[in-house]
Parts: structure tokens; C-alpha cells; sequence
């Protein structure tokens, strides 16, 4: 497979009208791709493509659009290694996450393959005077997709596989920092037969002025973005002109509770899970950690003795496990909240390797209290912030005191203590005793500023219908 470096609009590999922009390897800097940079004109008949292709796709029996689409995660499989190879070329991720990012995602299109033969309505019972409601699932029209480089594979499929299985078309606007992995993707959606125009790529540096033309535009009826908070404001505040439809997939700010009577070994490898992923770079990562007196010692020495032997380095050598931060921007930025941590009164007890370029040191702070801004805001890097609690009620309250709603996770095992902190945290997700909580066939997403709508499960698929009454008279 040749790197796919052109925009893809109407089932045509097209160049951008406005040049190209650079992909680089984040472990080393190097420019590994020069990708079409398109133009609004070239959005506007991306748009032009999807809203001509609607009406056909839509039409055609759910069996025949799931049908592509278990044809095109068959493919994600079979090129599992070279789809791999690219997620980490341009995102540094280790080629084992990479491997599984693409099994992941690949999952989402299976998963959606399925539940799109299961678009039902209902027949009501009839009213008085003989009338007989009914209602019919339809598809919501032409969706714009924006999505980030910390997933450049699976946040798309997340999105992409329920959409065409509803019968919607799409246009998809990649992160600048990995478009590669995103036209590969749609490189095997054309071998899967997927008709032209039902899924457009158009890679662009303007992100601002790209989102802006979608949603002006009143072909498009929804949107879905997964971002920082910052955009997804912007993008619904954008999507109000016509009314779309918004998913926003936010950011987090993840409480990681440990209760003294939970299995600390089980808890310090899920905290790693949760954490280190990505090198931290992940909206559900584990971003304040709260663990509870009784077990605080014993807990963070095992952490600390983990952390010091995760092995940095490019995310393409074998046996890796931190890979670089995705930009310099990223490193500087991180940098700052550690120091800002730090004189702020946290300590540090463990910092791992420290390579040059875009690699952060995997590093253990404690002492952390709820006003410092590591607590505050989503880390996005190998830093564990972590605190010690008196009781549940104490580890509850600051677990929620938090704008952001996504992902949670507790570490006890008392079944009833389970039961009452699972239902107060307010977090769209809860991991009990479990750091890796995604998957296809449950429903991912968050509430309060964390975002709106969700993705996976049988709620994935409700996100691009349309629930239409109809009214039979007797
Ligand atoms: P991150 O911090 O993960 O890069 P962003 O929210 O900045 O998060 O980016 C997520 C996606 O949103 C990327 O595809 C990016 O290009 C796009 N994006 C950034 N700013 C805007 C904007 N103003 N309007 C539309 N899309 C945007």
C-alpha cells in the first residue's frame, strides 16, 4: 500500500488547491509525508458529493450498506500491519497500540455492520377513532466528521461506520497531524466498494475556516467532532445557523480512585493502562488520582517502581512503551504544568527517562492539591498527579468537582461501595476495577462539558437517525 497523500472527494484521489502541508514523525522530527492542503471551494464540492450520493445510499436495503462495511473491516485486518505502521509514523504511538488501535477500530465497523439491519421503529398501539401511529427510523443526511491525532484511525471509523450504516454520507475533515492514516483508511473504503461520494476526505491546515464552511453549510445536518473542549464550543456555537445535529466527543479530566479495600496490585496495573496509553495522550486517561490513606504508601511505592521501568523511545522499536508527544507545542506545554505543579507545592517522586526531541519523562507527582492546575486541566502527557483521601464521601466530592464529565474509574472491592460510587460519580463512563473501559458494543461519551451524544453500543447508531411519526387515520 503507497502512502495516500491526496484529498479524496466525489471517489476521486484529488490534489489540494491550495499546495500541501507537512506530516512529520514526532520521534524524530523528520517530514515524512507532503499532504494536499485543500481549499474551500474544494470543501464546498466535497459537501456537493455527499449530498448526491445521500439519496442513492439511503435508498438502498440496510443489508446491502452493512455489507460494505463488513467488506472494508476485512480489509483494516488484512492490512492490520501497514495500517499500523502509518498510526505510528505520524502519531509516535508504539506499534503495539497501533496494532490494537487498528483491531479497535476495525471492531466499530463490524460492530455497526450489525446494528444497521436493526435501524427498527415501532408500531403503536392504535388511538381511539381507529388512527394507528407509527414511527421509522431514517437516516439524518450528510454528516461532517472533525476528528484528532491521538486516534487518527479509530475516532474516524467511531464515526464513519454508524453514519453509512444509518444511510447517512460523509465528509471527513482529519487532524493535520496524522491524514495519513485517514486517507489509507478510506483507500480500502474504495476497494470495499463504497459508491463515490458517500465518503470524502478533505486533509487541510485551516481547520478554523474548514469547520466553519461546514457547518454553514445547510447540506450538512450534523456534526461530529471529537476535540479539546475549546473547539467544540466554537463548532457548536458554528452548527446553531441551520440548527445541525452535534456529538461532541470533549475532553476529560478522569478521578482514578483507589479504596483501601480494593486489590492494589490490580490497581496500580490499571492505572498504568489508563494513564500511560498514548503517552498519557488520551481523553479518558487517568488524570487525578485519589487514593485512600490506609493504602496510600503501600500503593505508590508498587506505582513508583512501574513507572521507573516503563522504557521511552520511538513508538516503531519493539518493546517501547512511551512513545514522543505528538508536537513540541505538547512537550512545552506539559512542561509548564509540571512546573507550575511543582511550585504550586506538588512533589515529585519518580521521574523515568529522559530522551531529547518530543519525549516526556513518565513522572510520578504527589502532594497535589485541588487548586493546582495539573488538577485542574487534562494533562495530555506520562504525568501522574496523585493525592491521598480520608473517606468516600471526601474521595466523591473531589472527584466531581470537575466541569468535565467523561471517563472514572474506582479500584475497591466492596460490592456495595462499588454500587454507591459508581452511581455518584458524575462521569458518562465508570471503570470498576478496570483502566481500559472502550469498546465497540457499549456506549462512549460524556455529559456535563466532556460532550454530547455517544459512540459504540446500540446508542451509537440512534446518533445518526431520525425518529419520523407517521399517523395512519382509520
Ligand atoms: P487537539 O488538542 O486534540 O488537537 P483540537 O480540538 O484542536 O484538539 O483538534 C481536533 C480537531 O479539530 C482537529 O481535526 C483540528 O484540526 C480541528 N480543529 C481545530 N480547530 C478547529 C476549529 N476552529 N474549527 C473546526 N475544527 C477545528
Amino acid at each position: 500500500m503507497a502512502i495516500q497523500d491526496k484529498a479524496y472527494i466525489d471517489g476521486r484521489w484529488v490534489a489540494g488547491n491550495l499546495g500541501c502541508f507537512d506530516v512529520d514523525d514526532p520521534a524524530s522530527g523528520d517530514i515524512v509525508a507532503r499532504v494536499a492542503n485543500v481549499d474551500l471551494d474544494q470543501v464546498e464540492a466535497a459537501i456537493d458529493a455527499a449530498s448526491n450520493a445521500f439519496e442513492p445510499w439511503r435508498l438502498q436495503p440496510a443489508q446491502a450498506r452493512c455489507d460494505r462495511l463488513m467488506a472494508w473491516q476485512l480489509l483494516l485486518l488484512a492490512q492490520q500491519s501497514r495500517l499500523a505502521e502509518l498510526i505510528t509514523l505520524e502519531s509516535g504511538k508504539p506499534m503495539s497500540e497501533s496494532l490494537a488501535e487498528v483491531v479497535y477500530g476495525a471492531s466499530y465497523l463490524k460492530w455497526f455492520a450489525e446494528q444497521g439491519v436493526r435501524a427498527y421503529g415501532h408500531t403503536l398501539p392504535a388511538l381511539p377513532g381507529g388512527r394507528r401511529p407509527m414511527t421509522i427510523k431514517q437516516p439524518v443526511g450528510v454528516v461532517a466528521i472533525i476528528t484528532p491525532w491521538n486516534f487518527p484511525l479509530a475516532m474516524i471509523a467511531r464515526k464513519v461506520a454508524p453514519a453509512l450504516a444509518a444511510g447517512c454520507c460523509v465528509v471527513i475533515k482529519p487532524a493535520a497531524e496524522t491524514p495519513l492514516t485517514a486517507l489509507a483508511l478510506v483507500a480500502l473504503a474504495e476497494q470495499a466498494g463504497f459508491p463515490a461520494g458517500c465518503i470524502n476526505v478533505v486533509p487541510g491546515i485551516d481547520a478554523a475556516a474548514i469547520g466553519q464552511r461546514l457547518c454553514a453549510s445547510p447540506r450538512i445536518r450534523k456534526l461530529s467532532f471529537t476535540g479539546s473542549t475549546a473547539v467544540g464550543r466554537i463548532l457548536m456555537a458554528q452548527s446553531a445557523a441551520h440548527i445541525q445535529k452535534v456529538s461532541l466527543e470533549l475532553g476529560g479530566n478522569a478521578p482514578f480512585i483507589v479504596f483501601d479495600d480494593a486489590d492494589l496490585d490490580l490497581a496500580v496495573d490499571g492505572l498504568l493502562a489508563a494513564k500511560f496509553r498514548n503517552s498519557g495522550q488520551t481523553c479518558v486517561a487517568a488524570n487525578r488520582i485519589l487514593v485512600q490513606q490506609g493504602v496510600y504508601q503501600a500503593f505508590v511505592s508498587k506505582l513508583r517502581e512501574k513507572v521507573l521501568a516503563l522504557k521511552v523511545g520511538p513508538g516503531a522499536i519493539d518493546g517501547n512503551n512511551i512513545g514522543p508527544l505528538i508536537s513540541q507545542v505538547a512537550h512545552r506545554r506539559v512542561s509548564r504544568l509540571v512546573e507550575q505543579a511543582l511550585s504550586a507545592g506538588a512533589t515529585c517522586s519518580a521521574v523515568g527517562t529522559d530522551l531529547p526531541g518530543r519525549f516526556y519523562p513518565p513522572t510520578l507527582l504527589e502532594s497535589i492539591r485541588p487548586s493546582n492546575p495539573i488538577w485542574q486541566q487534562e494533562i495530555f502527557g506520562p504525568v501522574l498527579a496523585v493525592t491521598g483521601f480520608d473517606t468516600e464521601e471526601e474521595a466523591v466530592r473531589l472527584a466531581n468537582s470537575t466541569e468535565a464529565g467523561l471517563a472514572s474509574y474506582l479500584y475497591s472491592d466492596n460490592v456495595r461501595r462499588v454500587m454507591r460510587v459508581a452511581e455518584s460519580l458524575q462521569f458518562g463512563m465508570v471503570g470498576v476495577n478496570e483502566g481500559i473501559i472502550s469498546t465497540a458494543v457499549a456506549p462512549f461519551g460524556g455529559i456535563k462539558s466532556s460532550g454530547l451524544g455517544r459512540e459504540g453500543g446500540q446508542e451509537g447508531l440512534d446518533d445518526y437517525l431520525e425518529t419520523k411519526y407517521l399517523c395512519f387515520g382509520s
